[in-house]
């Protein structure tokens, strides 16, 4: 029998729209046999996602989705199988929640300065009083009128160029596996296709990871293409890394993607799993 896996996945302890509880649930209808939960910047849900994804029977990864700054651009790195009580990689999450704290404020001041008010105060009411990230703003302007849907906010008012946009000052690439390494997980390359980067600097980021101990790119992923797959793939073969795959679902109102939906890696990749011990 081949298990299902589905290793990127948010809850409402970042900006997901289910409880960590509900994923679980969720994940267990959709045929998934190992989810992972890997909330932006935060460990806060895997306790609970856990105990639930126990219960019933399905295989869970802890995780976690780190924002890194790399030569001025935004990269996640996903963190699996983390110790969700680790002293280093939580210290480190909580730095990187205090510059969202901050940055949450300074998009809602950008925002009035551009007619539009309350938004700090929307987007918090819409974040569970917990992380802060974008998508809130998000939901708020769209529940407020100023574009139809959450694709149309972002590029409206949440990009580079547009007035709700601040810069990143995330963590180091090398801070962001170090953490992960410390806290006995592997480091996976979140998404590698969407930051549109040209070939020669995709190939230097991997590079870079490769050699603080990156572990593997992640080949399948629900914002990738069937073409991208099989450059990812490629990517991972020649860097010798592994291969992972997830959803990185966010909530059922995000129809385009659901969860344990996911085709099997491309022949020729090793999968991150391969020497994993599963067990429920
Ligand atoms: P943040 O980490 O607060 O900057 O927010 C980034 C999150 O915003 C991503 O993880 C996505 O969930 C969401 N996001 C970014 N760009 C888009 C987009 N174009 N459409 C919908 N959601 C997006
Ligand atoms: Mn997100
Ligand atoms: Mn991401
Ligand atoms: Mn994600």
């Amino acid at each position: 029998m081949t298990l299902h896996f589905d290793l990127h996945a948010h809850s409402t302890a970042s900006d997901g729209s289910l409880s960590p509880a509900a994923l679980m649930q969720r994940a267990q209808a959709a045929g998934v046999d190992v989810m992972a939960l890997t909330d932006h910047d935060t460990l806060e849900g895997l306790d609970e996602a856990a105990a639930t994804a126990r219960a019933l029977g399905v295989t869970f990864v802890p995780g976690v989705e780190v924002s890194v700054t790399w030569q001025g651009i935004t990269v996640h790195i996903l963190g699996l199988s983390v110790d969700a009580h680790n002293d280093d990689l939580s210290q480190g999450l909580a730095d990187l929640r205090k510059f969202r704290d901050w940055r949450a404020e300074e998009i809602g001041r950008r925002l009035a300065r551009d007619g539009i008010p309350g938004a700090y105060e929307g987007a918090r009411g819409f974040s569970s009083g917990r992380l802060i990230s974008r998508t809130h703003f998000a939901r708020f302007l769209v529940a407020q009128g100023y574009a139809p849907d959450l694709r149309r906010v972002f590029r409206r008012f949440l990009v580079h160029g547009k007035p709700g946009h601040v810069a990143g000052e995330w963590a180091s690439l090398e801070d962001a596996v170090g953490w992960i390494r410390a806290a006995g997980g592997q480091a996976v390359i979140a998404h590698p296709a969407r930051y549109r980067l040209t070939r020669g600097k995709l190939r230097r980021l991997i590079g870079e990871f490769s050699e603080v101990g990156g572990a593997a790119l992640e080949v399948v992923s629900g914002s990738h293409s069937r073409d991208d797959y099989f450059t990812m793939a490629m990517h991972a073969r020649d860097f010798g890394l592994l291969a992972s795959a997830g959803s990185d679902y966010h909530g059922p109102e995000h129809p385009w993607i659901e969860l344990g939906q996911l085709p099997a890696l491309p022949v020729g990749c090793k999968a991150i799993w391969k020497d994993w011990h599963l067990s429920q």
